[in-house]
């Protein structure tokens, strides 16, 4: 369970839990990294960790043991949450489905204790929770983990609540799908944000421009203020697009950060960031996972795929881990079988019958285009793989299941010859714009290149 479960990247998350284990957790986050290299699930973890109620249950019941020392005023407050006492909660307590926009969440119906005061009694807590409080006794069903880390137990209602978002693309769908049914005036005032927990927002690019506008982060604004009753507010930004606007009200939360919070931006390049931005946060890069890390993750994650395949798919996935548990193993063999029928009929000249039974079924349509999509992906990565066979880097090839044949296809062509097909395939993409017949610039395609 736990931070066991993120694959690769060991020496930067043990990085982030030290720093947790020491209270000293910075305030502001750039984790940066390619696409499926594991960016939001690492910052989803780090919002349980800092919100699992069984890990805090486990540090609680070793802290009367070892009462921190400094500020006797404001010891109180780790015991705190024991009682039922419950301040009202500053953010929408609604659940996940009713609190898709920040804007449709009730306000805060009273301001809790003045916030300097409040924030001072966070630091006093925050630097009074020693790390072994996590290596020592397990509480309840909570199992520290070996590594004697700070970690979260994946199962208490926090942690399941954030859970709630681990499907971030599914998420993000049904709130962009919720704002669609919305009555025109109430769709422009409306922003999506995700709120699973009341200590978390994830803020994803706001569509069509796909871009974070300034009324998400005020939302951020709005509630960084208050101070959690428990836990630590913690702020996902999934991408580092911004409106100009938004970058400088994001530069504004940075410039004084509260002590019960922590802002994630999450940047597959943090060059896009503002120089400003990137100044006040601690940028942290996570780096493509290896082929050899896919494949093991493969061999726990899509059990039903042998050697071969799970060699291919690691390969394919370029790295992310996403792409690859997801891959859709049966539609891309389809898709390459097709690729190989067209282009093993451009290399031999005569019998064309099959190339047009296999270009036949790429028709007009929603369905035809998907295939169309899915057939030229598979052909340019076998174009690759010949490029690669061709310059003597064999081992550098993805579609590893199928080297004979991508031998003999290298052997019957050359460079100038993949350089046409890779030219043509961008001309078949623009005859697609076009709306041209696709089975035709399909044939056209293969003619082309004999
Ligand atoms: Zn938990």
């Amino acid at each position: 369970m736990g931070f066991d479960l993120f694959q690769g990247n060991t020496e930067v998350v043990a990085r982030l839990r030290r720093t947790l284990a020491a209270g000293r957790l910075p305030h502001a986050i750039i984790l940066s990294g390619p696409e499926g290299s594991g960016k939001y699930l690492l910052a989803t973890m780090l919002a349980k960790t800092m919100n699992c109620e069984a890990a805090e249950i486990a540090a609680r019941a070793l802290l009367p043991q070892a009462p921190p020392t400094p500020a006797p005023a404001k010891k109180a407050k780790p015991a705190k949450p024991a009682t039922t006492q419950k301040p009202p909660e500053p953010v929408a307590m609604s659940l996940f489905g009713d609190s898709l926009f920040g804007d449709m969440a009730p306000e805060p119906a009273e301001a809790p204790a003045p916030v300097a005061e409040e924030e001072e009694q966070v630091e006093a807590e925050v630097s009074a929770a020693p790390s072994p409080a996590y290596i020592s006794e397990p509480a309840a069903a909570y199992v520290p983990n070996p590594d004697g880390l700070p970690d979260f137990c994946g199962v208490c209602p926090s942690c399941r609540q954030i859970g709630l978002a681990d499907d971030f693309a599914a998420r993000f769908a049904e709130a962009v799908e919720a704002r669609e049914a919305l009555k025109d005036s109430e769709k422009k005032e409306t922003r999506i944000l995700l709120q699973p927990h009341p200590n978390l927002i994830i803020v994803p690019p706001d569509p069509p421009q796909m871009l974070i506008k300034v009324d998400q982060i005020r939302r951020i604004i709005e509630s960084v203020r208050f101070v959690p009753e428990r836990g630590r507010r913690v702020y996902i930004l999934t991408t580092s697009g911004f409106i100009k606007e938004a970058a400088n009200s994001v530069l504004k939360v940075l410039e004084e950060p509260p002590a019960h919070a922590t802002i994630i931006l999450l940047t597959e390049n943090a060059s896009e960031l503002l120089p400003t931005i990137r100044s006040r946060c601690v940028t942290l890069t996570l780096a493509p996972l290896t082929v050899a890390q896919l494949e093991a993750d493969l061999s726990h994650s899509q059990p039903q795929w042998d050697a071969r395949q799970r060699a291919l798919v690691a390969r394919l996935a370029q790295g992310a881990i996403g792409r690859a548990r997801s891959f859709d193993l049966a539609t891309y063999t389809a898709a390459r079988a097709d690729a190989l029928t067209v282009l093993r009929s451009a290399t031999s000249d005569g019998e064309h019958t099959q190339l047009f039974q296999t270009t036949e079924r790429f028709r007009a349509g929603a369905d035809g285009r998907e295939k169309t999509e899915q057939l030229m992906a598979a052909m340019y990565s076998i174009l690759e793989d010949l490029l690669f066979l061709q310059h003597g880097a064999a081992h550098r090839i993805r579609n590893t299941d199928i080297q004979g044949e991508l031998k003999r296809l290298a052997t019957a062509t050359n460079f100038g010859w993949v350089e046409r097909a890779a030219t043509g395939l961008g001309e078949v993409r623009r005859g697609m714009r076009r709306n041209l017949l696709r089975s035709l610039s399909l044939d056209a395609f293969a003619a082309s290149l004999e």
